[in-house]
């Protein structure tokens, strides 16, 4: 894409942006690439350099869960600095406006949180790498005291309310999707005027879904993505550009 033509794209977002009444943005991880956090299926990415340890493995197996534990505590170090990018920044705006009721993200890094939005606007298809849960009682644990017992024992990390195993609070490779975030996403996706995908590449399920739910229901579609994705087809609009470039003028 020519750069003035990806100039009249950004102007064209945000003539539909004021045009629109109920926004639903939809995020993925090309938006918190511009934090430095790392996208999971990029090659060389520190997340492509393991198989991933499936969600029975986790439940099943204490090395696994020591190696799913040693993992995760590497990645974090990745991103543990990450804060929110002007991206973040201006899809915060318009649910501080009142404009758009929720964002639906497939990250992980409560970077939305982050960036002011309340967590019950906040709809994780992929739950949530910023603190684990108790797989039994669903009790909550935070990192920070997960982490010093880990290292100093090796141990992985058991509940303190039932001895149940702890486990990120992600959705693993394996394990069911949340249920009530699934139809928080489709019911948002049914009744949004302007359904925006920001750095996703609209590949995993259900993210290759929400858009055309949205789209048939009369919605418009805008896609800003760095790369094509296969809905580019259908959308109105489609931008190839730096999402915090692209959604800058939300926050000026
Ligand atoms: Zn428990």
């Amino acid at each position: 894409m020519m750069q003035d033509e990806t100039e009249d794209a950004i102007a064209e977002l945000h003539a539909m942006l004021d045009r629109a009444d109920r926004i639903v943005s939809f995020t993925g991880a090309g938006i918190s690439t511009e934090s430095g956090v790392p996208d999971f299926r990029t090659a060389g990415s520190p997340w492509m350099v393991n198989k991933p340890i499936p969600f029975e493995a986790f439940v099943h197996s204490r090395e696994a869960r020591i190696e799913a534990w040693r993992r995760k505590f590497t990645m974090d170090d990745h991103y543990r600095d990450a804060r929110p990018n002007v991206g973040h920044l201006a899809l915060a705006r318009l649910v501080a406006d009142g404009r758009s009721p929720a964002i639906v993200t497939q990250n992980i890094d409560g970077l939305h949180q982050a960036s002011g939005v309340p967590g019950d606007q906040v709809i994780e298809l992929h739950g949530n790498g910023t603190y684990a849960t108790c797989l039994d009682c669903g009790w909550r644990h935070e990192l920070a005291a997960i982490r010093p017992a880990f290292e100093e024992t090796g141990e992985p990390p058991a509940c303190l309310m039932c001895t149940g195993p702890v486990k990120s609070a992600t959705i693993s490779f394996g394990q069911a999707m949340p249920q009530e975030a699934m139809m928080r996403a489709q019911a948002l996706a049914l009744e949004c005027d302007l359904f925006l995908v920001v750095g996703s590449s609209l590949v995993v399920y259900p993210a290759a879904t929400l858009p055309v739910i949205a789209k048939r229901q009369g919605a418009k579609l805008v896609i800003l993505n760095r790369e094509p994705t296969e809905l580019d087809p259908i959308a109105d609009l489609v931008i190839r550009a730096e999402s915090g470039k692209a959604l800058a003028p939300l926050v000026s």
